[in-house]
């Protein structure tokens, strides 16, 4: 997303215009630390927009067109083997 497909509403509140993925406006995304994850699946089956899937190893990891961000997966994992980690420095409705 660029900085023209942000439009301000009430000079406060950015509004995207245009995106196709949820790549285009979200600013963070979780990542998984494979080391402490002991494969139980509940990261998979808390996820509100089934956007996680296990991939060939048995890990998990999540399909970040679809991911949205919300930390849910961060929440229920127990072993606290995700975090949310910035995907851009400033988030397109802050390019000045
Ligand atoms: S909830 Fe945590 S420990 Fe369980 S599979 Fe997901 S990342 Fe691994
Ligand atoms: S951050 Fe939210 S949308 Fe993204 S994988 Fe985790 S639960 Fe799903």
């Amino acid at each position: 997303m660029k900085k023209d497909d942000i439009i301000s509403f009430g000079s406060t509140i950015p509004i995207a215009t245009r995106f196709d993925t949820n790549e285009d406006w979200r600013f963070e995304r979780p990542v998984w630390n494979q080391e402490k994850c002991i494969q139980c699946g509940v990261c998979f089956l808390s996820c509100p927009d089934g956007a996680i899937h296990e991939n060939d190893e048995g890990y998990y990891e999540a399909d970040l067109q679809y991911c949205k961000g919300c930390g849910v997966c961060i929440q229920q994992c127990w072993t606290g083997c995700i975090t949310l980690e910035p995907t851009v420095e400033r988030p397109p409705w802050l390019i000045k």
